[in-house]
């Protein structure tokens, strides 16, 4: 018999009424004759309450007694649920994640989920019930109550759905669809009719609450096929699935990580192992790091900077300072700033078409908002930018790309109405993936690209138009540029801003950038005429922290150093100098062999 999951959000369980209310929607499916599992959250702002409570208590709540008091919110919902159930005269059994036996690792509110047992659950649903499922939560080897991080009901809606072979999974919540930007923050952003997994993926990383990123990584692995639509009315919402809304457009969506902050390291010595080093330490306490920049100075130090979510800055501070007195990293200054947000652009278009990234600093030029990095990969543009421009910046992104205008190409909705996943395929992926940790990082390829070359140019002013006006020149020059890179500079207030392009075009761009770089008083330019940009591509990429160091670590093993590193959720590209690119290769094939899927 199919299967439906259907996952409940807070404010979709808010009162008594909406549990109700969720409660028919669920009944109303099992009456058309599939099998129910619901998944639901805690009621409104209940985890919140909760997060509060613990702070009034105490500034550093250890992270296994913040598991075992968050827990219990879902458990307040799956049984109010169930009784809701009952009340309506239908069989209903609720679980918690432990009864469930959704096991997962132990880094309490942060945990990844290893396995899940469908057994119980199947029983269930065979003997005639709905299941109703505690989102979020989970237990470690130690039957500990772990949680898998703020939003995580969706990820355990989407892994439910996966192991379960279930025919589709419905995130129902307070808005209907996945819109271009969170339509609180904009009210011109659209709903899209359909988003692919790899855009999804980044949209949610980087900052579009709606999903829970993991969430997806699940869906992607495991083709789930995902609606997102409204708790209150019967739209059909948006889908997530393999294939994006449009083949023209080259951006889906933007979103802004508001609090955001950055760490440089000043002067750090350049040799191989130094950013090993520090984001080793950094990863080990499971922070995300993003929009990693290194800069190399003409005096064999370089400057790194990165930035965190603001809430880890003083744990990714303290693990910084330990890296450093570890290894004597001398005469470097640390300095770091908690007031920038983080703004970027997502969609598979852009890898193919020219021109998105000059778009994009052009349209922040205009409206005079001051960039202070840059960090692209192949299907994102990010910039960091004063806290008091973010909304500013996203709007002016928004509006460039038209997002408020549906694509004309656009998949059609009445089309996807009925999609639902294909059995075999669904059984085929599960007996694939059996025995591995559900949440284990999955690498797909590790591959070289040796046709570009790097320019740089020092000591860039650090002022609003920069990016525009340099990727104005290129893109006249016909120029494709792949990676781009603008650093912060704290000692003098000037950026370093480097960008890869084909090895041909290597003497037409450095005629650009010297010209530029006479006209606005710059340092100096720089360029290596051959680099190798090495990708490791996958699922889950950003968020599994270890796998920046893993390729830091095999590269510095080997004495190579690392030029530049982009990171996406779907792929890590690292650039090194061109002679060491077999070399490098053959590191990366070993260092990933055993996650290599
Ligand atoms: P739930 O409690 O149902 O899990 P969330 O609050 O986690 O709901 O997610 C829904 C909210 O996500 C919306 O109210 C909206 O403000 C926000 N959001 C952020 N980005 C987007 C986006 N791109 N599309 C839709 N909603 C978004
Ligand atoms: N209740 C949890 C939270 O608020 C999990 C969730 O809602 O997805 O983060
Ligand atoms: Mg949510």
């Amino acid at each position: 018999m199919s299967i439906i999951v259907q996952k409940f959000g807070g404010t979709s369980l808010a009162t008594s009424e909406k549990i109700l209310a969720a409660a028919k929607k669920a009944i109303r499916v099992k009456q058309r004759g599939h099998q129910v599992v619901m998944v639901v959250s805690a009621m409104g702002k209940n985890t919140d309450i909760l997060v509060d409570l613990a702070r009034e208590i105490t500034d550093r709540p250890q992270p296994r007694e913040m598991d075992m008091l968050l827990s219990t919110g879902e458990q307040v919902s799956v049984a109010l649920t169930a009784m809701a159930m009952h009340s309506l005269g239908v069989k209903a059994v609720s679980l918690t994640g432990a009864q469930i036996g959704i096991k997962t690792d132990s880094s309490h509110t942060k945990a990844r989920i290893k396995s899940i047992s469908t057994e119980r659950i199947q029983r269930l649903l065979n003997e005639g019930n709905i299941v109703i499922a505690a989102g979020f939560q989970g237990i470690d080897k130690d039957f500990d109550i772990t949680t898998l991080g703020r939003g995580g009901s969706d990820t355990t809606a989407v892994a439910l759905a996966a192991v379960l072979q279930a025919d589709a999974c419905e995130i129902y919540t307070d808005v209907d669809g996945i819109y271009t930007t969170d339509p609180r923050l904009l009210s011109e952003a659209r709903r899209v009719n359909q988003i692919s997994y790899d855009e999804m993926l980044e949209l949610a990383s980087l900052g579009a609450g709606v999903m829970h990123s993991r969430s997806i990584e699940f869906a992607k692995k495991y083709n789930v096929p995902i609606r997102v639509c409204s708790s209150m009315t019967d739209a059909p919402g948006s889908l997530i699935i393999t294939s994006p809304e449009s083949k023209q457009q080259a951006v889906c969506g933007a979103t802004v990580t508001i609090d955001e902050a950055r760490i440089s390291l000043l002067g750090v010595p350049d040799v191989p192992g130094t950013s090993l080093h520090i984001f080793s330490l950094i990863a080990g306490r499971k922070i995300t790091v993003d929009m990693i920049v290194q800069n190399v100075g003409a005096d064999g130090r370089s400057d790194i900077s990165f930035t965190v979510p603001k809430s880890e800055l003083s744990a990714a501070l303290e693990a910084v300072e330990s890296a450093a007195k570890e290894k004597e990293l001398g005469g470097h200054e640390l300095t770091f700033d908690d007031n920038v947000s983080k703004v970027s652009v997502v969609g598979l278009g852009m890898a193919h078409q020219t021109g998105i990234a000059d778009r994009t600093f052009h349209a922040l030029s205009d409206a005079e908002i001051n960039i202070q990095m840059i960090t692209t990969s192949e299907i994102k543009i990010s910039v960091l930018v004063d806290r008091a421009d973010a909304e500013q910046a996203l709007r002016v992104l928004h509006n460039a790309f038209e997002l408020e205008k549906t694509p004309a190409d656009s998949a059609n909705l009445a089309e996807n109405a009925n999609i639902h996943r294909d059995r075999t395929d669904a059984a085929a992926v599960v007996a694939r993936l059996q025995g591995i940790d559900m949440e284990e990082l999955f690498v797909d390829d590790v591959t070289l690209d040796d046709t570009q070359a790097r320019v740089t140019i020092n000591g860039l002013p650090d002022a609003p138009g920069i990016a525009a006006t340099v990727f104005d020149e290129v893109a006249a020059a016909n120029v494709f540029v792949d990676m781009i890179v603008q650093s912060f500079d704290g000692k003098d207030g000037q950026a370093d801003l480097t960008f890869t392009v084909p090895r041909d075009k290597l003497a037409t761009s450095m005629e650009v950038a010297n010209l530029l770089a006479e006209k606005m008083g710059c340092d100096s330019v720089t360029s290596s005429p051959e680099i190798a940009k090495l990708s490791v591509s996958g699922v889950g990429l950003r968020s599994h922290t270890s796998v920046a160091i893993r390729m830091f670590r095999s590269l510095s093993q080997a004495g190579i150093n690392v030029d530049l590193i982009n990171t996406s959720e779907v792929r890590v590209n690292i650039i090194v100098e061109g002679i060491h690119s077999q070399k490098a290769l053959a590191c990366l094939q070993t260092a990933f062999e055993d996650v290599l899927r």
